[in-house]
This record gives structure tokens, sequence and C-alpha cells, in this order.
């Protein structure tokens, strides 16, 4: 008889959780996988999915704009917030059930509810015991909000999916990619929308001049954008948000976002009884291989809180796998991780910001090119685009791609295969463009501009 009831027990079937139960089953393991609220996990049900529904939904105001230049007359338009929430409440329902069909059809054994671990080989979920070899906790993460008067009238990503109404006016808090986005969606959408952060510039971590060209980018679309300003209390006056911010100024608004943070999913998970470490900001603390702290606990995706991507956690769940049963030892690879945000206009980055790779190289060579996209030729709109290399002046490797501009994403999936492949400038200059496209500048920038 086996010593434990499973091979391994996964804790969240979100990315992570549930590619690394199902891995782990086709490798011949024995699996069970809890999840307290919704299959998918964050990703797809209040995260990327339904987050680029929305933001597809809120380009077409400006498509509508935009066609006239191409001698198309779009009659009277208005726009059905509630239709398009139940098609994308539709969708995810649809995507859950294919996630419960990939479970079961790989062996995995599902169970609903919270789990709580008991010890480092026993978790406990609605009053019953189950022992494994092997615990996995990917738990993810939870978005979280400070403690200032009145912030129980504001909401979160979570809500912001399911309001029941697009509010006419809307006040969006935050300077990450989620802030950013939800302004871009909600702009789009009609509402008017004002951004706050209480830095400088928002978009830290990226590029400056991808932070400055989307700031540039979202006021002319008509983001009221307002950097080194906070909300300090919110007041409730019927159905009337009043947010009063520090620099003495007031804005009202029908809805008031969040998006300033999240934390490491890990409260009552019986975590510290079992030893596991965590750290200052409550991540469990893993080791190249995703071990904890206690053998027999891993840990993947965003309640590590190192790159909270999905196809990070992915990744990192397929690692644990093929370590666990596959006999294959293996760390996940963080190098050069290439992410898109969906912001009106997108960002794409891969590698190294240019402050990041002075730090790292010391002399660069970077190109920089800003245009108007043949598109906007005819529509009038003064949207620019910004693409941008970095390359390490020693080796000629391009070491960090940067776009703001249409299909951002979909570009830099492409030239983050080059950068992974260790491409230097020499083989992006031997690459000939596609015709006429706006991706075809990153291989036709000859002249650097900027080689201190
Ligand atoms: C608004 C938003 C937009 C995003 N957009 C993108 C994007 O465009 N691209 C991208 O790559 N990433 C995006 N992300 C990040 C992405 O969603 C996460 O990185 C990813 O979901 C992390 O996967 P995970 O497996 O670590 O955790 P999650 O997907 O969060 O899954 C964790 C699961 O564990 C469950 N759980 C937690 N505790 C317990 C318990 N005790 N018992 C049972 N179940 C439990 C939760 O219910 C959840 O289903 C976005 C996130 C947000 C919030």
């Amino acid at each position: 008889m086996a010593k434990y009831d499973f091979d391994l027990f996964t804790i969240g079937a979100g990315s992570g959780g549930v590619r690394a139960s199902r891995m782990s089953a086709t490798y011949g393991a024995r699996v069970a996988v809890a999840e307290e609220r919704y299959l998918g996990g964050t990703c797809v049900n209040v995260g990327c999915i339904p987050k680029k529904l929305l933001a597809y939904a809120a380009h077409y105001g400006e498509d509508f704009e935009d066609a006239a230049g191409f001698g198309w007359s779009v009659g009277e338009r208005s726009f059905d917030w509630a239709r398009l929430i139940e098609n994308k409440d539709r969708e995810i329902a649809r995507l859950n059930t294919v996630y419960a069909r990939l479970l079961d059809e790989a062996g995995v054994e599902r169970l609903e509810g919270r789990a709580r671990i008991v010890d480092p080989h026993t978790v406990e979920i609605g009053g019953r015991s189950f022992t494994a070899a092997n615990l996995l906790v990917a738990t993810g993460g939870w978005p979280t909000l400070p403690r200032i008067p009145g912030i129980e009238h504001a909401i979160t990503s979570n809500e912001a999916f399911h309001l029941k109404e697009l509010p006419a006016r809307v006040l969006v808090t935050g300077g990450g990619y989620i802030a950013v986005e939800f302004a871009g969606i909600f702009n789009g959408l009609g509402s008017r929308t004002t951004e706050l952060y209480r830095g400088e510039l928002f978009m830290r971590g990226f590029d400056d001049d991808v932070r400055r060209t989307l700031a540039d980018e979202m006021r002319k679309k008509g983001v009221d954008l307002r950097f080194g300003v906070n909300i300090e209390r919110i007041e409730k006056h019927g159905s009337l948000l009043r947010a009063r911010l520090d620099d003495g100024a007031e804005l009202e608004a029908d809805q008031i976002l969040y998006a300033t943070g999240r934390a490491p999913n890990v409260a009552g998970l019986g975590l510290e009884q079992a030893g596991v470490a965590l750290d200052g900001a409550g991540a469990v603390v893993v080791d190249a291989y995703l071990r904890t702290s206690v053998p027999g606990i891993w840990a993947i995706g965003d309640v590590t809180n190192r790159l909270n991507l999905t196809p990070v956690a992915i990744h990192e769940g397929m690692a644990v796998a093929a370590t666990l049963f596959a006999g294959r030892p293996t760390s996940p690879d963080h190098a050069d991780v290439p992410t898109a945000v969906f912001s009106q206009p997108a960002v794409g980055t891969v590698g190294l910001t240019e402050t990041a790779a002075r730090e790292r190289y010391g002399a660069l060579d970077v190109y920089r090119t800003s245009f108007r996209p043949l598109r906007h030729t005819l529509t009038g709109s003064e949207e620019k685009t910004l693409m941008k290399l970095v390359v390490d002046r020693a080796s000629q490797r391009v070491v960090g791609a940067h776009m703001v501009g249409p299909d951002a994403g979909e570009i830099i999936q492409g030239i983050a295969i080059a950068i992974k492949c260790g491409a230097t400038k020499a083989n992006f200059d031997a690459t000939l463009g596609i015709h006429p496209t706006a991706a075809e500048e990153f291989v036709t920038m000859r002249t650097p501009v900027a080689s201190p």
C-alpha cells in the first residue's frame, strides 16, 4: 500500500497549479488539486483574459473614429456594458469547464474548497484530511487596499470585472500595469477617467522612454493623469464618491478603483505552523528549484511574488513536475521574460531597460524611433509609436527591446525569441523587414541615439 494518498497535492488551481498537476499526472504521479474559488485562477477569472476582452471592447470607440479617414461613415454608436460583461462571463464559464476537463482527462483528482496545511504531508479540506508525499503551494495573490478613511467605498480589479454598470466618472489609483490597463479600458469605453499615482512617473520598472511615451499617449486620448498625488480619504454622498487628495484637490467619481498592489495569498494556509519561511512581504521563500524551507513543500507562481505573470507560473509548474516525477531536476529560467501591457496604446517589452542595462554593462548603443504609424496618416490621429533597442556596446548583443504602440505584445513576442537566442545588433540588421509594417522598424534602426 502506498504510504500517502497522493504523490502530489496542489493547493490552488490557477495558472501554475493546474499545469503542475496535469504535467505531474502525465508523468504517472497520483495527483490531487484543491481549489476554493474558480478553476483557472486569477488569470482566467479576474486577470489576463477578462482584462484583454475589456481592452478589445475599449478599442472599438477609437476604431469607429479612425474609420472615417478611410471613407466609412459609422452611424450612431451606443455601448452596452451589461452585454459585454454577460458575454465575457459566458466565455469565462466555458474556460472553467475546459480547465475541469483538462484536469479530469489527466486523471487529477479535483477537490473543491479551501485547503489548509496541517503538517508537511497532510492537508485538510472541508473536514477531510489527505496525505501526500509532496505539497505544492500555488495559491496566487490578492489585491491589497491601503487603510484610509472611506476605503470600503473603493473597488479593486476583482470587482471591476463585475460592475453592474459602466461608471460615468472613474478614478483609478495606482501606477502599475493593472492601473494603466483599467484607465485605458474605462476611458476607451467612454467613462471620464482620472488616474492618480503618488510617484513622479508611473510604470516603475519599465524603460523610462516607455513610461514617458505611455503617459503622453494616454493624456492625448483623454485620461486625466496626475502624478505625485494620493487619496487621503473617500467620502460617499448617496451614489457619489468624493476623493480628497493630499494636494488639497477634490475629485468626484462614480467608482474609485484601487490598483496599488497585490499580496501573496497565504493567510490561514497553515504555512507558518508547518515551518515554511515567508519573506517580509508574506511571500513563500523558494530556492532555485522551487523548494520551500520545509522538505516536501514546494511553491510556484504569484505566492512567491517574483515575476507575477501567468507564463512564469506555468513554467514554474512544469519545472516542479519535471523535477519531481520526470527525473529531470529543473530550475525555472527567469531571464528575458517578455511581457505586454494592454494599455491604450499597448506596451511590449523584453530584456533590460536602458537604466538596468547601463548598470550591468556600462557602455551601450541605444536605438530609438518614434513615428506616426501608416494607418494614422489617414485617420488624423496624433498617436505615436515608440520602438527602442538597447545594445551592449562591447558584445553588440541586443539586451533589451521596448515598444509602445498597437500590437506591441504581438511584435515583442517574436523579438523575445531573438533576444533569448543571444541575437546581436548585426543579426537584427541582417534581417529583412516586412514592408509595410511597424515591426520592420525593429530591423531598420541604424543610428544610435545616445552613446555616453
Ligand atoms: C487584473 C489582472 C490582470 C492580469 N493580467 C495579466 C496578463 O495580461 N498577463 C499575465 O501574464 N499575467 C497577468 N496577470 C497576472 C496573472 O493573473 C498571475 O500572474 C497568475 O494568475 C498567477 O498564477 P498562480 O497560479 O500563481 O495563481 P492564481 O492564478 O492566482 O491561482 C491561485 C488559485 O489558488 C486558489 N486558492 C488560494 N488559496 C487557496 C486555498 N487555501 N485552498 C484552495 N484554493 C486556494 C485561488 O482561488 C486561485 O484560483 C494579471 C493579474 C491581474 C490581477
